[in-house]
């Protein structure tokens, strides 16, 4: 088995000629072989359909890292410990030419049979090579064998409890790591520190002193060259069935009685288990969607989602989606949660804001000019900044006794925002070591996709004829601050939370 700091692994990445293990897994792979975290007993067997030799691959491999690490140092070593094999998925052929090169390397580096099965590639194809794995024997292993699996799981629950029903035929639920890049994140793991660690925010953590959350994750980007993708995807599998889900579970969720996996995934199934369900008439009142328009973006004009490449120019998809979750439990009664995520809005940012309540009685409520005190606010800044800012209210300096909004802010700076490991670097890591903590186990992703069919089924089944509804470059459509204003809220703007501007 693994040592814990420095694991030893077969990696047999499917997709390695992609954009996922270009951008991503290589340069990640790299730091963790800068610090030490990989030994010289580690291979990387990369698999896709076109043709390269050894060379070629290698060399692609090390371009990927000067471009998305700016480092070059030790590089042709550790370029040395990957290899490739031209392999078509579909071809049942060719896996066993694939396992004799696998028992190859597991002998020539040493490996212990430890092999991690990572499929970067369309999710089509995840269950014939689970299938394949199994049947040509390279499941067949004295080490660990783990299978670390891309979104989308699955389209709907049906589909994703098909997918998962096969895969279970190959790894048991422990052995399958299901990638969700939102919680390899550095803040998005904080929320557990913030909340279990400090005696100042567990006794306020309630529906007695939070007014509501919210969860915004707005991109600048519009849908790229991932039209025929995202048209059969929309915002709210794309982003809600997942991250947004995901960080709500780790906001909602009791503490867990050990910092283990089981623990914490069983008080996140929890969480997820308490949202209250909507039935198809009550859609409308809890969640609303947005498409965007064209638009001007950091001073470019930008094209409209129906004119984008491989997108129907009458197409219903929806580009942003903002809700309203209601959790049923004890902790939660009556406590709005607040999601929201769009592509091509003004900024691009991810950030949690807690509304604290008002005070009982508040004596610095300014009669004259009828300003009411500013809500004390935590926010946690996910990205691009990283770090907190709790917003207070103190004494504005000078004779008088009049009050003036200040901000207490810890921020990784930018020196250690460098530092800070990238998500996949952390997840790679602990797939190898074998911790699943920071994963989606298959009841939370079944329960996810529960919450969300039934807002899917009403989308995909009533046209919206307001689209597109939102300028690109603005802060998304009217309909999603119509939607707290219900509630007497107002979504805090992301811009004016900035750690800088505080
Ligand atoms: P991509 O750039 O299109 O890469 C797909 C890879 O699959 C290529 O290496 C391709 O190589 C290989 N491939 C396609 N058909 C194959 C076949 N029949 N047999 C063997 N190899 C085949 O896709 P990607 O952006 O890397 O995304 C991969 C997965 O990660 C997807 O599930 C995506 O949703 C997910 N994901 C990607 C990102 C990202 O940042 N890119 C982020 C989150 C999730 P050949 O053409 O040479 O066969």
């Amino acid at each position: 088995m693994t040592e814990n700091n420095t694991p030893t692994a077969l990696i047999m990445i499917f997709g390695a000629t992609g954009d996922l293990a270009h951008r991503k897994l290589f340069p990640s792979l790299y730091r963790l072989y800068k610090k030490g975290r990989l030994t010289d007993r580690f291979a990387v067997l990369g698999v896709a359909r076109r043709s390269l030799t050894l060379n070629e691959f290698q060399d692609s491999v090390k371009k990927s890292i000067v471009e998305f690490t700016g480092e070059q140092d030790g590089l042709d070593e550790f370029a040395s410990h990957f290899y490739y094999q031209s392999h078509d998925v579909t071809d049942s052929s060719s896996y066993i030419q694939l396992r004799e090169l696998a028992n190859k390397l597991d002998e020539q580096y040493g490996l212990e049979g430890n092999r991690l099965f990572y499929l970067a590639m369309a999710p089509e194809f995840f269950g014939t090579i689970g299938d394949h794995l199994k049947s040509d024997g390279l499941t067949d292993t004295a080490g660990y064998k783990r299978l670390v699996i891309e979104k989308p799981f699955g389209h709907d629950f049906e589909s994703a409890q098909e997918l998962n029903n096969r895969l279970r035929q190959a790894f048991a639920e422990e052995e399958i790591y299901r990638i969700d890049h939102y919680l390899g994140k550095a803040m998005v793991q904080n929320i557990q520190v913030i909340r279990f660690a400090n005696a100042l925010f567990e006794p306020l953590w309630n529906n007695r002193y939070i007014s509501n959350i919210q969860v915004t994750s707005s991109e600048t980007l519009g849908v790229e060259e991932r039209g025929r993708y995202y048209e059969k995807s929309g915002a709210l599998r794309d982003m809600v069935q997942n991250h947004m889900l995901q960080m709500v579970a780790l906001l909602a969720m009791e503490p867990p009685i050990k910092l283990n996996t089981e623990e914490i995934r069983s008080e996140k199934v929890r969480a997820l288990r308490s949202l209250r369900p909507m039935s198809l008439e009550e859609v409308d009142q809890y969640f609303v969607r947005g498409q965007y328009d064209a638009g001007t973006i950091k001073g470019e004009g930008v094209p409209a989602y129906r004119t984008e490449p491989m997108v129907d120019p009458e197409s219903n998809t929806e580009t942003y989606v903002a809700g309203k979750l209601v959790i049923d439990n004890f902790r939660w009664a009556g406590v709005p949660f607040y999601i929201r995520t769009g592509k091509r809005l003004g900024s691009k940012s991810t950030k949690i804001v807690v509304q604290f309540k008002d005070i009982p009685m508040n004596l610095y409520y300014n009669k004259d000019t009828d300003e009411k005190l500013t809500p004390n606010l935590l926010v946690i800044h996910i990205q691009p900044e990283e770090g907190v800012t709790l917003h207070l209210n103190a004494k504005k300096s000078g004779s008088g006794m009049e009050t003036t909004p200040v901000q207490l802010s810890t921020a990784n700076q930018s020196i250690d925002r460098m530092n800070t490991p990238e998500a996949y670097e952390k997840l790679l890591y602990d797939s190898m070591r074998g911790d699943a903590t920071n994963f989606t186990h298959w009841d939370e992703v079944a329960l996810s996709w529960k919450f969300v069919d039934t807002i899917s089924e009403v989308w995909e089944n009533t046209k919206e004829t307001t689209f597109p509804n939102y300028a690109a470059g603005t802060d998304g459509p009217q309909v999603a601050d119509q939607l707290l204003e219900k509630d007497g809220f107002e979504w805090w703007p992301v811009e004016n939370l900035e750690i800088d501007n505080c």
